[in-house]
């Protein structure tokens, strides 16, 4: 038995009618199953023989004194690599991970205010004298996956905070509007060109190649967030202006657990 995939295309007219079709993606849905698959074990196969190279670095330089200081300065060189490489098969693994469970139901219920919380301590501990700011106005919970809707929330506060300056406030704001539970993360940094929004989501897009580099970033931030968006059919939104700051939102379909605005408003705990 074959499967085969079918699309369904609704166009409803001003008049009233309908028009359906239908349409075979079969070939489409192989291919980029194929692309997923080959990117996941591609990203897999690499990271034992990283793992081997991290290792006999980090004991070439247990004794730096005993080593000449060129030596030193290339093996050190050598690491930093290393150590982006590992972020960055790291992003495209969990990349794949999140595509291929997208369409699963969710059945966690998340608590974004707790999420929020834990991330702020997160930041306090990554981000030396850098804070995340929390405005909670919604207790409402999410029906989601919280290792995603963690991954997603921490890369637009990680970017919110690497592409402004130091004393520059980040806050994440959590609040009810109207049948949507809405999460926007505000920074006054450096913002972003509005000609840049439509590809921003995209593996690998960056905006300056030479600034984001030395960010440390590994060009996969957005497109991880635009993947645990879709997965929780939640609604991505970017804001910004250049030289002002940015507003990343993620707007989610509140769940029948929800009981509406509780007012807890707390900012900057
Ligand atoms: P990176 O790892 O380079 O940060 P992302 O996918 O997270 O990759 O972001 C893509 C690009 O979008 C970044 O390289 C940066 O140019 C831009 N960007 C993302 N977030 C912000 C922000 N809060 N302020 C300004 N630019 C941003």
């Amino acid at each position: 038995l074959v499967k085969r995939h079918l699309q369904l295309i609704v166009t409803q007219f001003a008049e009233g009618d309908t028009l359906l079709f239908i349409r075979e993606v079969t070939d489409r849905v192989r291919t980029e199953q194929m692309r997923r698959d080959f990117v996941g074990n591609v990203s897999h196969e690499l990271r034992t023989p990283l793992t081997v190279i991290t290792g006999y670095l980090e004991t070439l330089l247990t004794d730096p004194e005993k080593l000449p200081r060129t030596y030193v300065r290339a093996l050190e060189q050598m690491q930093g690599q290393a150590a982006r490489m590992e972020n960055l098969l790291k992003d495209l693994l969990w990349l794949s991970r999140i595509e291929a469970t997208q369409g699963q139901e969710k059945h966690e219920l998340v608590d974004m205010a707790a999420l929020l919380y834990e991330l702020q301590d997160e930041v306090s501990g990554t981000f030396p004298g850098r804070e995340l700011n929390l405005e909670l106005l919604c207790s409402d919970t999410i029906r989601g996956d919280h290792r995603e809707l963690y991954s997603a929330v921490s890369n637009l506060v990680y970017n919110a905070l690497k592409y402004s300056k130091e004393g520059s406030p980040v806050i994440a704001a959590w609040r009810k509007e109207g049948e949507y539970c809405r999460l926007d993360i505000r920074d006054q940094g450096v913002g972003i060109d509005p000609v840049h929004f439509p590809r921003l989501t995209e593996r690998f897009y960056r905006v300056d190649d030479s600034r984001s580099a030395s960010t440390g970033g590994t060009g996969l931030g957005l497109a991880i967030v635009k993947h645990v968006a879709a997965a929780h059919d939640a609604d991505l939104g970017i804001d910004s202006t250049l030289g002002q700051g940015s507003t990343f939102s993620l707007r989610f379909p509140a769940t029948e657990q929800s009981s509406g605005d509780q007012g807890h408003a707390e900012a900057g705990r």
